[in-house]
């Protein structure tokens, strides 16, 4: 059984900073950005915690905001595996007690989050989209509810109070190269942390939706796996990727990693077009922060087309091969 903490010591924000293969996860920087904005308001230092192994830019964090980075620095890091992590997250937590801790809600931080939370004994808000401090100095966790008709604002009890934050929520921090670089080697508590150790980690792929900045999306509308690759052709000419309703993941057309929806990604890219996707609200909780919405739909009344900022009438087995032709020849006139 775990202790919890007492709420009356705590003090600060830390923020765990994410990184894969060396490079700092830019959701660690939006981080910061609230984090700052939240230690003003309660004026209590913003703290970050990085773990990795050798050659990450630490003192990046310091110039994004972080004024003291506690960096954990050892080759067992540079493997993601959330009990090592995990393991030594909670340690440090109980002896630095800070009084909010920030989590980036990426893949491995929704995995990791919860275990942290439950060895501390404390409540966590996965996915927040926004984060305030009430009158007493307490957190109120932000999140969207029954599929984003409201929003539901928590407050946990207990500290730490902890929240994973989805990315691409909040803008990055600016860099100011005057912050000062101040960075605390930290020694890993734990090295051995199970009788198992992981060899090796094998990525199911290295897709990454939420990064791309053009995205053709695909759904039941799309009546055969096959027919997708219309999609991958108008993606590549627009140097896009290729994104789907949860309709297809369901049909064993398309795997997860590309799903784009409330239990999906949530992805912001400058364009949006979606083929064949009528627009239930679990689908548009994912991509209505889209610069520009095109849709294509047979139907005229698809709810997408209330918010798409450009709408084609018609069948996407038409217009999609229509459309990448068009581009091909613009390209070659070029
Ligand atoms: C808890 C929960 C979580 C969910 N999470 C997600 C999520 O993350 N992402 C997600 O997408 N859904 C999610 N859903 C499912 C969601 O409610 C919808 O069922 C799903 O988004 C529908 O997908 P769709 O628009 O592709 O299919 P449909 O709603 O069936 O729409 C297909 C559209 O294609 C059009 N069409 C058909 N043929 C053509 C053609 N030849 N040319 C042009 N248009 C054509 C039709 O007019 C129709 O509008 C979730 C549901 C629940 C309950």
């Amino acid at each position: 059984m775990c202790k919890g903490m007492d709420n009356k010591k705590q003090r600060g924000i830390l923020v765990i900073a994410e990184q894969s293969n060396g490079e700092i996860h830019k959701v660690s920087y939006e981080l910061l950005n609230k984090g700052r904005e939240l230690a003003e308001q309660r004026n209590m230092p913003l703290d970050c915690l990085l773990l990795g192994g050798d050659g990450i830019p630490a003192e990046e964090l310091n110039y994004r905001g972080a004024q003291t980075v506690y960096y954990m620095k050892d080759s067992i890091f540079s493997t993601l595996e959330e009990y090592t992590y995990k393991k030594n997250i909670v340690a440090f937590i109980e002896e630095k007690e800070p009084e909010i801790v920030l989590i980036g809600a990426t893949n491995f931080g929704r995995s990791l989050a919860p275990r942290i939370a439950a060895a501390l004994c404390t409540g966590l808000t996965a996915d927040c989209t926004d984060l305030q401090i009430n009158d007493e100095g307490r957190l109120i966790q932000i999140r969207p509810a029954f599929s984003d008709h409201l929003f539901a604002h928590i407050k946990t009890v207990k500290n730490p109070q902890m929240a994973t934050v989805r990315y691409k929520e909040f803008a990055e921090a600016k860099r100011d190269l005057k912050n000062l670089e101040n960075i605390i080697f930290v020694k890993p508590y734990f090295k051995q942390t199970s009788k198992s150790t992981v060899d090796e980690m094998i990525a199911l792929d290295d897709f990454d939706i939420t990064e791309a900045e053009v995205i053709v999306a695909g759904g039941r509308g799309i009546r055969r796996k096959e027919d997708l690759a219309m999609l991958e052709e108008l993606a590549k000419v627009l140097g896009g990727k290729v994104g789907v309703s949860r309709a297809l993941v369901d049909a064993g057309m398309a795997e997860s990693s590309a799903q784009v929806g409330y239990s999906g990604n949530r992805v912001k890219p400058k364009v949006y077009i979606a083929c064949g996707i009528s627009g239930a609200p679990q689908h548009l909780a994912g991509m209505k922060d889209s610069q520009v919405i095109i849709a294509v739909n047979s139907d005229p009344s698809a709810p997408i087309f209330q918010i798409a900022d450009y709408g084609y009438v018609g069948d996407l087995y038409e217009v999609i091969p229509q459309f990448t032709r068009q581009l091909r020849k613009e390209d070659a006139v070029k």
